[in-house]
C-alpha cells in the first residue's frame, strides 16, 4: 500500500493585492500550525509570488505560479520563463488549466512543451485536465483524458519515464467555478482511469506514487467525501482558497 501525502492547492487566480496576498498566507501559516499528514500549496499572481514567498518564511507552504512561458529568455514580451519562477520562490508551477486552454488557446503541444520546460528547470508541474460538459455529455470523457495525457506528458512518454513528483490535477470543466462538484464516484472513476492510464504508459510503481488531485468547486463540506476516495490526492481549489476560513476548512479534511 503506498501511502501518497495528500496536497491541497489553493490557485488564486487573478485575485488579492499584495497585502492581500502576504495577509492570507500568514493567516494559513497560522492555521496549519500542528496539522500534519497534508502538503499545502498555494499560486497567488506573479506579481505577488515573490512578497508571498517572504510572508512563507519558514511555514512548510509550497510557492507555485499559475503559469509560465517554455522558453528560458528573450524576446516573449509579457511572458515569465521557469527560472524567474524559481528566482521568486515557486518550486511548482500550475500548466494546462482549462482557463489556459480555453481562454487563451493553449493546446496539450504547448503545455507538452511547457511540461518539459518546468521539469528539465526544476520545477513541479502541476498539470491540469478535464472534460467539458459538452464532452461528458457526448460520452468523450475517457476519450478526452487519454488525448490529453498523451499530449501533455509527450515528453516522459518519448523519455520513457514520468518522474513521480509530477502532479496531475483532474479538474472537470463544468466543475470550475460553477459550484457544481462531481460527485466522490464521478471523480473517483476518472482518478482511477487517469492511474491506470499511467501504470500502462509507464510503470506500475510510477502509478502507485503519483499524487492526481480532484479540481472543480471543492469547498469545507464536500472535500472530505472526496478525499476519501481511494485514487483522489487532494484538491486544487479556486474561490474557496481566498478566505483562510474555507481553504483551512478544506486542509483538514
Ligand atoms: C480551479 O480554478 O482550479 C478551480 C478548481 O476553481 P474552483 O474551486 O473555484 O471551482
Amino acid at each position: 500500500m503506498v501511502n501518497r501525502i495528500p496536497l491541497i492547492a489553493g490557485n488564486w487566480k487573478m485575485n488579492l493585492n499584495i497585502s492581500q496576498s502576504t495577509a492570507l498566507v500568514k493567516a494559513i501559516a497560522e492555521g496549519i500550525k500542528g496539522v500534519s499528514g497534508v502538503d499545502v500549496l498555494v499560486a497567488p499572481p506573479f506579481t505577488n509570488l515573490y512578497a508571498v514567498k517572504q510572508a512563507i518564511g519558514k511555514a512548510d507552504i509550497f510557492l507555485a505560479a499559475q503559469n509560465m512561458h517554455w522558453e528560458k529568455e528573450g524576446a516573449f514580451t509579457g511572458e515569465v520563463s521557469p527560472q524567474m519562477l524559481i528566482d521568486a520562490g515557486c518550486t511548482h508551477v500550475i500548466l494546462g488549466h482549462s482557463e489556459r486552454r480555453s481562454l487563451f488557446k493553449e493546446t496539450d503541444e504547448m503545455i507538452n512543451s511547457k511540461v518539459k520546460a518546468a521539469h528539465l528547470t526544476g520545477l513541479t508541474p502541476i498539470v491540469c485536465i478535464g472534460e467539458t460538459l459538452a464532452e461528458r455529455e457526448n460520452n468523450w470523457t475517457f476519450d478526452v483524458i487519454r488525448n490529453q495525457l498523451k499530449g501533455s506528458l509527450k515528453f516522459f512518454i518519448e523519455e520513457g519515464s514520468l518522474p513521480k513528483s509530477i502532479i496531475l490535477a483532474y479538474e472537470p470543466v463544468w466543475a470550475i467555478g460553477t459550484g457544481r462538484t462531481a460527485t466522490p464516484e464521478q471523480a473517483q472513476e476518472i482518478h482511477l482511469f487517469i492511474r491506470n492510464w499511467i501504470k500502462d504508459n509507464f510503470s506500475k510503481e510510477t502509478a502507485d506514487q503519483i499524487r492526481i488531485l480532484y479540481g472543480g468547486s471543492v469547498k469545507p463540506d464536500n472535500s472530505a467525501a472526496l478525499m476519501s476516495c481511494p485514487d483522489i490526492d487532494g484538491a486544487l481549489v479556486g474561490g474557496a482558497s481566498l478566505k483562510p476560513e474555507s481553504f483551512l476548512g478544506i486542509i483538514r479534511f
